[in-house]
């Protein structure tokens, strides 16, 4: 039987020197796997628009509406009361218009740049995944020493425990 060294030097355990007790690392369980970061979940934009403020605004206007120019044209007056009262409600109608037109935008912009940051942390988080499983994949155990090594880098041997830092630096 011809014995390729060469071959077998790659699968030398860099601690005890010998390859009897070496396994690939993902098919030992002593070796844990890569975690996958969970994707954070996007912001959704709310409408600051509600059923009361739209109704809010629907019965201002039909009541504005109705005190000066259907009840003006019945009786051909309008009270300085009413028209004061249904006046006031158009300002409130008007405040409160701008008030959500602006809450709308800022939200908006918010929920963008939120969600662009959290794209930017979730491609992150995969690729940092992928090069993980790519080390992963190429990593050894010694079943002897409780070690993990990557093949033919005998500097990188390191206890099983440690193997998140290999990731650091490979
Ligand atoms: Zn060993």
């Amino acid at each position: 039987m011809i014995i390729n060294t060469a071959q077998q030097d790659k699968y030398r355990c860099p601690r005890c020197g010998l390859t009897d007790r070496v396994v690939k690392a993902s098919v030992s369980e002593k070796v844990s796997t890569p975690q996958r970061t969970r994707d954070g979940a996007p912001l959704m934009y709310e409408s600051p628009w509600g059923c009361f403020s739209v109704g809010f605004i629907i019965f201002s206007v039909a009541a504005f509406l109705f005190v000066n120019i259907v009840d003006t044209a019945i009786h051909s007056t309008t009270g300085l009361r009413d028209f004061l009262v249904t006046f006031g409600l158009i300002i409130i109608v008007i405040l409160i218009a701008i008030h959500h037109f602006q809450k709308a935008e800022k939200s908006r912009v918010e929920v963008a740049r939120n969600n662009a940051e959290l794209e930017a942390r979730n491609e992150a988080g995969r690729k940092r995944y992928q090069h993980e499983v790519e080390i992963y994949q190429q990593l050894y155990y010694c079943e002897r020493d409780d070690v993990v090594f990557k093949l033919g880098r005998p500097e990188t041997c390191a206890p099983a425990s440690q193997v998140n830092s290999l990731y650091e630096f490979l």
